[in-house]
């Protein structure tokens, strides 16, 4: 890799990850020399002060997404809980029923784990979104069955930024008697999410998108209506209501806290910039000529851009010009592979047209100038 100066490089590829907010990092420090204490021991102060934050952070968590902090549970991040919503549900409800739905350009960390319960015999409906990877009601409704135990969509989607109608999923999955996840990694902190509106049974999420730390996360998980049962996957020490053992994280799980805290602050002023932000993109982009953008044109992230640019190589290009701007050519998860994303491939590009394909997200930190500029490299 050539030498370059990192503040060189303009920062396009926050749905990859994001640079901890200084706000949030203040937060944590103290919790690394000072109230180091675990926070599931007594009486010292190390450790009350280090449990009494972790608290507040699951009051900060729940006061984001409109739950109470009871419901929330911390993780290592959204793959972790993600796994614990759909193995741990399906496992410990095998006998209710053995059919779960999901669609085909969730992330890995809900397809993988439903890969290995297909594999010891449950059965699976993978959805097909239309052609900017959203998903239909009806499409959902009509999947149910009396042997459908669950059903997991993402709120948003990682690579393409659509975002699906999970007001109206969700209210099916409750009409229907179905528990239902949903991985809202990509949307927590982004746009508003109101749980005590929306049915939602699980919800997953992370700290390093939202300009918390990474190795950090969340699973919300209902206490209303039904009890909903899971198995926990890692055991020994009961932490966390028994459902995921293991010394919690005290600075991380405060920079998540702190970092809701401020996303729901800075929420619709993050949002009109970056929006403004993204929609300049949009209109130099579309001077290029040859781009498609993949991307459902209103109902998206703000700052998430999908496009695929005629007779370009976008690995080519990317490498070509990462001195200057970071962008992915598809999920951060998946781009050491070679091969199309399965999200690209799932909404029906061609393989050239995935090829050429290429993600933009924009973040808190971008200004009018990082764009800009941008656009004339990629011009
Ligand atoms: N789901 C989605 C939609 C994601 O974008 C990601 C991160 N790429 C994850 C889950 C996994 O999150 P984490 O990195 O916190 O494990």
């Amino acid at each position: 890799m050539i030498q370059v100066n990192i503040k060189d490089v303009v920062y396009l590829d926050n749905n990859a990850t994001t640079r901890v907010d200084e706000r949030v990092l203040a937060e944590m420090m103290p919790f690394f020399t000072q109230h180091y204490g675990n926070p599931s021991s007594r009486y010292y102060p190390q450790a009350e002060i280090a449990k009494k934050a972790v608290e507040k952070s699951r009051f900060q968590c729940a006061k984001l997404i409109g739950t109470k902090l009871q419901e929330i549970i911390f993780t290592s991040g959204a793959t972790e809980s993600n796994n614990l919503a759909i193995k741990g549900y399906c496992l410990a409800n095998s006998t209710k029923g053995k059919h779960i739905i999901t669609s085909l350009i969730e992330h890995r960390s809900v397809l993988d784990p439903i890969k290995e319960l297909e594999m010891s015999g449950f059965n699976v409906t993978y959805l097909e979104p239309d052609h900017y990877g959203k998903i239909s009601t009806e499409k959902v409704e009509k999947a149910i069955s009396s042997n459908t135990i669950l059903v997991t969509i993402m709120f948003a989607n990682n690579e393409l930024g659509t975002i699906n109608p999970i007001d109206k999923i969700s209210e099916v999955c409750k009409k229907k008697i179905v528990v239902f996840h949903c991985d809202a990694t990509q949307a927590v902190g982004k746009i508003p999410i109101n749980l005590k509106k929306t049915p939602v049974d699980m919800l997953s999420f992370s700290g390093h998108k939202i300009y918390g730390p990474k190795g950090v996360g969340a699973l919300y998980i209902r206490k209303k209506l039904q009890k909903i049962k899971l198995l926990p996957l890692i055991r020994g020490g009961e932490h966390e209501n028994g459902l995921r053992s293991g010394t919690l994280n005290s600075p991380c799980v405060v920079g998540l806290g702190a970092a809701c805290e401020l996303a729901g602050k800075l929420m619709f002023e993050d949002i009109k910039r970056i929006h403004t932000l993204s929609e300049k993109l949009v209109k130099n982009l579309n001077l290029l000529g040859g781009i498609t953008f993949n991307n459902h044109p209103r109902e998206r992230l703000p700052g998430t851009l999908n496009l695929s640019i005629d007779g370009v190589n976008a690995e080519l290009l990317l490498s070509r010009i990462s001195d200057r701007v970071a962008l992915s050519s598809g999920s951060a998860c998946t781009s050491s592979k070679t091969e199309p994303s399965h999200v690209l491939k799932g909404i029906g590009l061609t393989d050239s047209m995935a090829k050429s394909t290429i993600r933009v997200s924009i973040g808190r930190f971008n200004t009018e100038n990082e764009i800009e500029y941008a656009c004339e490299v990629l011009m």
